[in-house]
């Protein structure tokens, strides 16, 4: 349930630490999810999320001649996501969930990502390329607007919105960059390492993958005509940051290769 505005387990919260200076808690039921009565919420579309990712190992390829036996630094790796308890707190809390129900959500990816990261899962070099691809689409890891919300919800410190962003790199070094978000994280990049700020108008451009685009670019046209008529158009011609060089120095030391833009395995800007 929600107490005093955040999702949080009832069963484990002292209600000395939960007080106002009033005496008082209020106590409303999760959020997301469908009030059936008072504090009762339908959990369906929480396990509809749950079984929308097949959370069950799904090896390819010939199978193992013995038995498998994955190293105990893979598992080690994996306890911290296995923790999670199903409890929904961090759906109740997703901003993303409460505007868009097709989201997969916070819980769900922090259980694909127990699979995508799991050796036996995927391919013979542990790739889960079928999950990866389908994640990667509408509704699935880009989605997640990283405002740390299930991070902060999870009693159990599984840090969905980090399981997201493994995801994401994941997704990005098996190959699955032709999409809106993985775009959208390169030409961010590409833009504040070049110049040291954000090209706000050639962005959803890059984004949508280019002027090609012609049904993107027709879709940008509303907010295109707003931001024109109240004065919040970006300015055609992008300026650099003063001392910009520093700002590039930066991005060379952690991404080498600038001149075109790395997102994957270890990039901060996943
Ligand atoms: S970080 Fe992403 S998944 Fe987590 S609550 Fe925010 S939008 Fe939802
Ligand atoms: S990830 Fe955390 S908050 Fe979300 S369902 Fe699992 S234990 Fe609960």
């Amino acid at each position: 349930m929600r107490i005093n505005g955040h999702a949080g387990l009832a069963c484990k919260t002292p209600l000395a630490l939960a007080v106002d200076e009033n005496n008082t808690v209020r106590v409303e039921p999760a959020g997301v999810m469908r009030v059936m009565k008072d504090l009762v919420v339908d959990f369906e579309m929480f396990w509809d999320k749950i079984r929308a990712v097949e959370p069950y190992l799904q090896p390819q390829g010939a199978e193992p001649e013995g038995e498998y036996v994955a190293s105990n630094d893979s598992m080690l790796h994996l306890s911290g996501v296995t923790a999670c308890i199903m409890c929904g707190a961090c759906v109740s809390d997703c901003t993303v969930l409460e505007v868009d129900p097709t989201f997969l959500g916070p819980a769900a990816l922090a259980k694909a990502y127990r699979f995508t990261a799991d050796p036996r899962d995927g391919d013979r070099e542990g790739v889960s390329r079928d999950r990866l691809r389908s994640l990667s689409e509408a509704t699935g890891m880009w989605d997640c607007t990283r405002c740390n919300e299930c991070v902060q919800a999870c009693p159990k410190g599984v840090a969905p919105m980090d399981r997201i962003m493994a995801l994401r790199d994941q997704a990005v070094s098996a190959g699955f960059t032709n999409n809106n978000g993985a775009r959208h994280t390169s030409a961010f990049t590409e833009s504040v390492g070049h110049s040291g700020r954000l090209d706000e108008l050639r962005l959803p451009i890059k984004t949508a993958g280019g002027i090609t685009n012609v049904g993107a670019m027709l879709s940008y046209a509303p907010v295109g005509w707003r931001a024109l008529t109240h004065g919040k158009m970006p300015p055609i011609r992008h300026k650099n940051v003063e001392n910009v060089e520093i700002v590039r120095r930066l991005f060379r030391k952690l991404e080498p290769d600038l001149a075109g833009p790395q997102i994957g395995k270890n990039s901060p800007f996943g």
